[in-house]
């Protein structure tokens, strides 16, 4: 099995102020997790940038130029109360959304089996042409598009853990019925959206909201019963991984109480599926998490997973 991690420098250069949760320490504590023996195998990819055509075929030209004329010389320009640029934020942007779509080259074209990217900012609350929840570019949105245009994906599933539902993504994709968007997230919570009934144009979104304080049990039952049969019916050419481990017990923004284990489990169940209908075809991205022991004790247990350890 060959598995490639990207990560970019630039994702620890961008930042939001001080005691902002999404920092870059969490690419700290990520890299010090995966530094342990059990990953020596696993390839790290320097990611590269995104190329325009990528991001234009989820956000408008008119957005990514005024993502370009926000950044500020110095100091912080914020476009929300809790999305903030930093003279150094555009080229983390640029090599989260470029890893993802590197990564998706790497495993569609069979060169690697399995990716995760490891970059910040983050993407799943991102609209087409709206930064949200420290999000500016929708990477598994741009990460799907790509996918589907330039590796003929007909059928791409996306797999949202993150503890916040990824309304952004579920926006991209609302009226596609070539891309499924299954999310597990603490509800009622941030950003408010993500109700069972909220299914889409052609019935490929799945919403599977957990009330806070669930448990690990709870969120592999929903896994299991809600989105897995779907999934399988759906029959992905490639599924990519919103992965945010803010669902973590010990993480101070979500209210669930995932271990790294349960996250094992179900990185394990998404690659069963993966491999019955798309040739084992995952690539996952990091989205959320905030307790830097849980995140790189996730991170960790996802990736080994990842490897099919
Ligand atoms: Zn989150």
């Amino acid at each position: 099995m060959k598995t490639l991690l990207f990560t970019h420098a630039s994702g620890l250069d961008h930042e939001m102020g001080p005691g902002h949760p999404e920092r870059p320490d969490r690419l700290r504590a990520i890299e010090r997790g995966l530094e342990a023996e059990r990953f020596q195998s696993l390839a790290r990819v320097t990611a590269p940038r995104a190329p325009l055509e990528a991001l234009l075929r989820v956000h408008p030209q008119a957005y990514l130029s005024a993502l370009e004329q926000a950044q500020p010389r110095e100091g912080y320009a914020a476009l929300d109360s809790d999305t903030v640029m930093c003279p150094k934020t555009l080229e983390a942007i640029w090599r989260a959304a470029g890893g993802a779509v590197a990564a998706v080259d790497e495993v569609m074209t069979g060169a690697a089996d399995t990716a995760f990217v490891a970059a910040r900012p983050p993407g799943h609350h991102a609209g087409a042409r709206n930064p949200m929840g420290f999000c500016f570019v929708n990477n598994v949105a741009v990460a799907a598009r790509h996918a589907q245009a330039v590796h003929g994906a007909e059928r791409v599933a996306i797999v949202d853990f993150d503890v916040h539902h990824g309304n952004g993504t579920q926006e991209v994709f609302w009226s596609d019925g070539g891309v499924m968007f299954c999310s597990t997230h603490q509800a009622p919570f941030y950003p408010g959206t993500g109700g069972y009934n909220e299914t889409g144009e052609h019935d490929t979104i799945v919403n599977a909201p957990l009330l806070a304080g669930s448990t690990g049990d709870a969120f592999l039952e929903a896994l299991i019963d809600r989105i897995l049969p779907r999934l399988r019916d759906f029959g992905p050419d490639l599924i990519l991984v919103s992965a945010g481990f803010d669902a973590h017990e010990r993480d101070p923004l979500g209210g669930l109480r995932l271990t790294e284990r349960d996250f094992a489990e179900a990185t394990k169940r998404l690659m069963d599926v993966a491999d019955r209908k798309c040739r084992g075809r995952i690539v996952s991205l990091l989205e959320g998490g905030y307790d830097l022991e849980g995140l790189s004790r996730s991170v960790s247990a996802h990736v080994q997973a990842l490897m099919g350890a």
